[in-house]
């Protein structure tokens, strides 16, 4: 593959991507442009083929399914020959190490190690301790992060983070660097990924000599905050590498923060002295957000990007996906890109419709007894009164939720629904789940109630 020539590189302007962006925005409107193409990274770019990737699958997927071919032609505009696009995730959202390096190795003067300042471009100015929504689940790894940010090197040292994907790790650590940097301006704060720590060993290694390293990472380090430590698992020469880059920061007094997706004895592969400097400080971990952390996340997320977010949704939403906090942003990014692309207000139908392949049910659906009890209850009548033909006021519209939710939560057919509430006719079923239906866009107070009633059974 032929590089394209960039004699301007430092712009871009003759690289493809910008290019082909500047294609695509004559195409569509700002809105999609935002909310997708801007966010794309150009990994890599030559004749043959541009590699691209977004920050999380739903986006990903979304942009493979609706703008791949649109995309190519742009790219292939550009490069006046028919170039293949490449979209990938990247969920790291720090710059990929090769690039941060890249670009060092061209800006750096002599003398310089690539590391010594891939910190100031690898700080995501999005991941501040104000944007991190603090509940029962994260608040003491927060406080130990906010403690640090504040007195580093003096109460926690190393500071470990660990827990599962998705819940935040990351973007605590980088609060710690953002909060030093503000508070430290002239701090070198190295903030990088143990992947591109790895990569830098194998870099000096092979090219730069141990030497500049060593001065990177020991001498000229006020605060090293590593990401995912457990990647180290198994190499054995960084990890004799980082243990004295460690001993010598934490001899120092100089602050050490790392995340893991596991407790430290229990990352296999990881030398027993490291695991057992890394208990030294403080161990703290970060859990799956309750509701209500999901629920104000969500808010919190909807309000930063502008996004026009209904109460009811947002409860939808926490309610559905609940494993971790990246597959809840992804999911409100995809309800608010279906609704754009579909020219349609943000609502619940449009949510399940958004999310269809992503809202398993879990374990079996509720069966038609179950719903009955649940509404009934709900309503304060009786379940026998729901199945009866009597069309008082106050069963009509318990009748016609039931009937609406009975379809919704167990694609019963119509006529099967009729004869297991009194051997109703098929037309009525129908007209019942249309009101309903209609009812939810416009009654707030029947779209809580279906809510409210869905999440019991859920
Ligand atoms: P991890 O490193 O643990 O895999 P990340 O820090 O990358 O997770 O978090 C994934 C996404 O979720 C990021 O966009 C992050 O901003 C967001 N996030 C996680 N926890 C919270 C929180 N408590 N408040 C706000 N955003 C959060
Ligand atoms: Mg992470």
């Amino acid at each position: 593959m032929d590089p394209i020539p960039s004699p301007n590189q430092k712009q871009g302007s003759d690289s493809v991507w910008p290019r082909a962006l500047s294609v695509i925005s004559r195409h569509v409107n700002d809105h999609v442009m935002q909310t997708y193409f801007e966010r794309i990274r150009c990994l890599s770019e030559s004749k043959d083929q541009v590699r691209l990737a977004l920050p999380n699958k739903f986006m990903r997927d979304w942009v493979v399914d609706h703008y791949q071919s649109f995309l190519q032609e742009a790219v292939s505009e550009v490069t006046q020959s028919p170039t293949e696009v490449e979209i990938t995730v990247d969920v790291s959202t720090l710059r990929a190490p090769q690039q941060a390096q890249a670009a060092l190795r061209k800006e750096a003067p002599p003398n310089t190690s690539p590391a010594s300042s891939s910190t100031r471009f690898s700080l995501n100015d999005k991941y501040t301790f104000e944007n991190f929504v603090c509940g029962s689940s994260n608040q003491f790894a927060h406080a130990a992060c906010k403690s640090v940010a504040e007195s580093p090197g003096l109460n926690y040292n190393p500071l470990f983070i660990f827990g599962g994907t998705g819940l935040g790790k990351t973007h605590l650590l980088h609060s710690i660097g953002i909060e030093l940097r503000r508070r430290h301006p002239e701090w070198n704060i190295l903030l990088l990924s143990a992947e591109a720590f790895t990569n830098e060993v194998i870099a000096s290694i092979r090219e730069f000599g141990m030497d500049s390293l060593r001065r990177s990472f020991r001498q000229q380090c006020d605060v090293l905050l590593m990401d995912d430590i457990q990647f180290l698992a198994g190499k054995d020469r960084t990890q004799e590498e980082f243990f004295h880059t460690f001993n010598s920061l934490h001899d120092t007094r100089r602050q050490i923060v790392v995340t893991s997706d596991k407790y430290p004895n229990e990352i296999a592969g990881l030398e027993e002295r490291l695991a057992s400097r890394f208990q030294w400080g403080l161990v703290a971990d970060v859990q799956p957000p309750d509701l209500e952390t999901r629920v104000a996340i969500l808010e919190k997320k909807a309000s930063f990007e502008g996004i026009e977010l209904p109460e009811d949704v947002s409860m939808f939403l926490a309610t559905h996906v609940k494993r971790n906090v990246r597959e809840l942003e992804g999911a409100l990014v995809r309800v608010e890109a279906f609704a754009s692309l579909n020219g349609e207000q943000i609502s619940i139908n449009l949510a399940r419709q958004a999310l269809q392949d992503q809202l398993i049910p879990e374990g079996r659906p509720p069966d038609v007894d179950k719903i009955l009890r649940t509404v009934a209850e709900h309503f304060s009548v009786k379940v026998g009164e729901i199945c009866s033909d009597r069309r008082h006021k106050a069963i009509v519209l318990p009748r016609q939720v039931a009937m609406y939710l009975v379809r919704d939560l167990t694609g019963l057919s119509y006529p099967d629904i009729g004869r297991r509430l009194g051997g109703k006719d098929h037309s009525t079923i129908m007209s019942a789940c249309r009101k309903i239906s209609s009812l939810m866009e416009t009654d707030t107070g029947v779209r809580k109630t279906i809510d409210h009633i869905g999440r019991a059974l859920v």
